[in-house]
């Protein structure tokens, strides 16, 4: 079977080049880092920590500005406080970024006024103009999204541990619109809290790193097989092999099959991996996955990220979960609440409504729950500015108002206040 939804490049020589290019860059992740992930990865699996995971559906080369990766790590920040305040949980904070340039498509084409190009498959693979000439497969592009992960992780790491990450000034992060926003006088109210936490440490003479610096880990969709394996390395000090190109990367709904080239190249990795499993998902395929992927039961390794949709949640999650337990295996459970929950609004626009999202993340909970399993995580869409492309929230954006600000270039993203509220109305769930 040829491996699923991969790039078609019209010239042999041009792929072989790029790929060349990307076997002799150095790691953009170390061995290391994707360990201290699994292990973190491996405490959500035993319920002693939370997964927040978030990002846009698709990175773009444009969006590649400090304006736009701070954005994105405030808001991810934001929530991670919120949850981890709220919730007194610790959270392991990933970010979708950095290497989420690839999209998998249910159709090849696509057809406007009569004119039918190839589907966009993200920048990694083609341009999203609708001519000819930019929807050709390019394989340069996989060389670009390489150095544009480069640029992310640098800043990311640059935010997230000189300084900006410091707690005391959380304040700051969203000052800009605190002031008339219901989730934003929220959010005062824990930043005052915590200021008087960390006034009462230094006045005890307690200052931990931890309030200056946070642990931040990049993820993606392992999509181009080319690309994730012209990045795969053997580790020096373990001789075991790594994905180099993100701390963790996870195997999208659509190229999860158990004969399939996407399974078995993340099954030759070290890193801390996912699989996406929708409403299709047998309690077999679930057990058959594990254990191709993860044959010597390594802790957090397998993170099982459902998206199910709010309607089907609670009816098709519990079975799932109780013969991944029955059988003895440990996962991350995670809930992506976005993908299931995708329809198009009257006004033409693909949207999310808020109250599906939060729906199915509370049906995740309740299952999790009953069972006596770990509600491990949330996964979600999300961006830091305030784009109008899922209706719904506090705010109450309407089908009308998705026009003003929808700039997503493949899926409704959560907008800043929208994630803020999520997380607030999550630390609730997590607190009960
Ligand atoms: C995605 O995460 O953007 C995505 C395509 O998800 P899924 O594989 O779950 O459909
Ligand atoms: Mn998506």
């Amino acid at each position: 079977m040829g491996a699923a939804q991969q790039p078609t490049y019209a010239d042999p020589a041009a792929r072989e080049r790029a790929l060349e290019q990307l076997r002799r860059m150095p790691p953009l992740v170390f061995a290391g880092e994707c360990d201290d992930l699994r292990d973190r990865m491996a405490a959500v699996a035993r319920g002693e920590a939370f997964l927040l995971q978030g990002g846009d559906c698709a990175e773009t080369f444009e969006g590649v500005t400090a304006e736009n990766v701070r954005n994105k790590l405030r808001v991810l920040l934001s929530m991670a406080v919120v949850l981890t305040y709220a919730a007194s949980v610790p959270v392991v904070k990933v970010g979708r970024l950095a290497g989420q340039y690839a999209k998998p498509r249910s159709r090849d084409t696509e057809t406007r006024d009569g004119v039918t190009l190839p589907a966009y498959r993200g920048d990694a693979v083609n341009g999203f103009d609708f001519t000819p000439e930019s929807r050709v497969h390019d394989p340069q592009r996989l060389v670009d999204v390489y150095h544009a992960s480069s640029a992310t992780l640098n800043l990311a790491r640059a935010f997230t541990t000189g300084g900006y990450a410091d707690l005391r000034q959380m304040h700051e992060w969203n000052k800009d619109f605190v002031k008339n926003s219901p989730v934003g006088v929220s959010y005062e109210q824990v930043g005052g809290e915590i200021d008087r936490a960390l006034a009462f440490m230094d006045a005890i003479g307690v200052e931990p790193d931890a309030f200056r610096s946070v642990d931040f880990y990049s993820s993606h969709e392992a999509l181009i097989l080319e690309y994730e394996h012209a990045l795969t390395r053997v580790d020096s000090r373990t001789q075991r092999s790594y994905d180099v190109s993100s701390h963790f990367v996870w195997i999208g709904e659509r190229t999860r099959q158990l004969d399939g080239a996407h399974v078995e190249l993340l099954s030759h990795i070290a890193n801390p991996i996912g699989v996406k499993l929708g409403p299709t998902t047998s309690a077999d395929d679930a057990i058959a996955l594990y254990e191709k992927l993860n044959p010597e039961r390594e802790s957090g390794r397998i993170t099982f990220i459902t998206r199910f949709g709010a309607d089907k949640i609670r009816d098709l999650l519990p079975p799932l979960v109780e013969k991944v337990t029955a059988a003895g295996l440990e996962v991350a459970w995670v809930c992506d609440p976005m993908h299931g929950n995708t329809f198009e609004a009257s006004t033409g626009y693909k949207t999310r409504e808020f109250d599906d999202v939060i729906d199915e993340t509370r049906g995740f909970f309740e299952v999790h729950r009953a069972l006596g399993t770990w509600p491990g995580g949330i996964h979600v869409e999300l961006t830091g500015d305030d784009v109008t492309e899922c209706v719904g929230g506090g705010r109450r954006v309407s089908a009308e108002d998705l026009a003003t600000r929808y700039e997503t270039l493949c899926d409704p993203r959560l907008n800043r206040e929208q994630s803020l509220e999520l997380a607030f109305l999550v630390a609730d769930m997590l607190h009960q």
